[in-house]
């Protein structure tokens, strides 16, 4: 029997350090640099930032997720997961961890399917923390169905051409480079015929026409935009895999996206659960605590039982990921996928609730986990869609039988326990005689 649930005391130690020092050292980030995680550090924010990063680095953590080729510790997703849960409870602690998305996603891609030279001129600066990337796939008139992508790349002598329209590139006004996918071969079906490129910024063609802001965010964030190839020309060898493996390479890097995600909002929400039980004890009104009120434990208590089965969840994927590997977990990272959402907007929505108008305010993080819940609902792919996906998955499971009665029908059971051990009993069902 090899479940355990206990975490070796030497990793554990390094869990109290990162608690300690995500507490004390980068909360403080939240509102001295509020919105500013993904702007190039300025003199004033590095003078702060960078010596964060040393110390993280000093204690071996920076770039958990990654293997030791590319400079992480190999610490595996069950590990990954118990450091990410602290890291999610601030928007800053995964740059100062060197664990932010889109970019590790991205990074995961190049280190997996770049050439040397691929590799040698984006991921260096892209592991170091030092830049940013974009990761450019939905299109503005169909975000959750590749099948309706118009953006093509088109061969020309040693060329490509990139022509079309993406929306909702996060990050592309500060990108250092984009992960554009098109589509290359427009006469077979888009898990064959899309690609991914690798495109730098300031690339002639490439034009950022419009940037949305998620509601709440500050204007300075590099948000979302709306991105135009023109007619974008890349060479030949900014192709990032091979032709028509771009629908399996983005799906290689939304899979363990989507598991960071919902390890990070584990930490969330457990900020959330953690505010609104301090307020729960701290508040009297009509003669009593908040916390001796009824309705409001059943907040606290609905809460936690929300959030201990998607923790659960999320560590069994990521157990599933370190011992049979990602493809094997497939069926729970969609469930965490479709948990994290839910789990944020019904617990971030009582944490609201609890601390009253105060809580709806921008004084107090929490409408930022309601809304985050929402954007987990709809980033990486819509709730909706992973879960036609997911039933998908299980009903392959599944073999149809006899359309008029279901095997489970009584007389059916009867019929078949009768056909194996009738011989050996007078009656069915063989009931003790009670008279
Ligand atoms: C915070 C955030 C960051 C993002 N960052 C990026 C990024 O960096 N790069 C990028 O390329 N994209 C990014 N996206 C875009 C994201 O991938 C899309 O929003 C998502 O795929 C849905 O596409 P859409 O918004 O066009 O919705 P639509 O495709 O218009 O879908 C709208 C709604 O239709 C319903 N629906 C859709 N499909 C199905 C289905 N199969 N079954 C049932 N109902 C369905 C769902 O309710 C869905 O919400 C980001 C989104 C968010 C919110």
């Amino acid at each position: 029997m090899a479940w355990d649930f206990s975490t070796e005391p030497e990793f554990e130690e390094k869990l109290d350090w990162i608690r300690k020092f995500v507490r004390d050292e980068v909360e403080p980030l939240e509102v001295l640099f509020p919105g500013c995680e993904f702007l190039p550090l300025s003199e004033e924010r590095r003078k702060i930032v960078d010596p964060l990063k040393q110390q993280v680095r000093e204690h071996g953590l920076w770039a958990p997720h990654l293997s030791p080729e590319l400079g992480g510790q190999g610490f595996g997703a069950v590990k990954l997961t118990l450091i990410n849960e602290i890291l999610g409870r601030s928007p800053w602690a995964p740059i100062v961890f060197g664990t932010q998305a889109p970019d590790t996603g991205n990074a995961e891609i190049l280190a997996r399917f770049g050439t040397q030279e691929q590799k040698d001129r984006y991921l260096a600066g892209l592991l170091s923390g030092e830049i940013f990337s974009c990761f450019s796939m939905t299109e503005p008139q169909g975000g959750a169905d590749p099948r309706v992508f118009t953006t093509r790349a088109v061969r020309d002598g040693d060329d490509w051409v990139i022509t079309g329209r993406k929306y909702f590139s996060s990050n592309a006004s500060v990108a250092s480079f984009f992960i554009v996918v098109a589509i290359t071969d427009p006469d077979v079906p888009v898990h064959r015929g899309a690609s991914t490129f690798l495109v730098p910024a300031g690339t002639p063609g490439l034009v950022i026409e419009a940037t949305h802001h998620l509601a709440g965010a500050h204007p300075h964030e590099p948000g979302h935009s709306l991105v135009r190839y023109d007619g974008v020309r890349v060479p030949a060898d900014a192709l990032l895999g091979e032709p028509g493996q771009g629908f399996m390479i983005l799906q290689t890097r939304l899979a363990g996206g989507r598991l960071h995600h919902a390890m990070r909002s584990i930490g969330v929400a457990q900020r959330a659960i953690d505010m609104m039980a301090r307020r729960a004890k701290s508040r009297f009104t009509q003669g009593s605590s908040l916390a001796d009120k009824q309705l409001v434990q059943a907040f606290i208590a609905d809460s936690y039982t929300e959030l201990m089965p998607f923790r659960l969840a999320v560590l069994h994927a990521a157990w599933l990921c370190d011992t049979a590997g990602e493809h094997a977990a497939r069926t729970e990272i969609a469930v965490c996928k479709i948990l994290a959402s839910q789990v944020l907007k019904s617990i971030g929505l009582r944490a609201i609730q609890v601390h009253g108008a105060l809580g709806l305010t921008d004084q107090l993080p929490l409408t930022g986990v309601l809304l985050g819940g929402v954007a987990l609902g709809l980033a990486d792919g819509p709730t909706e869609a992973h879960k036609v996906n997911l039933a998908r998955m299980l009903l392959k499971n599944y073999q149809a039988e006899d359309p008029e009665w279901p095997s489970e029908l009584l007389d059916k059971r009867i019929e078949a326990a009768n056909a194996k051990y009738g011989d050996l009993l007078d009656r069915i069902p063989a009931l003790p005689d009670s008279s």
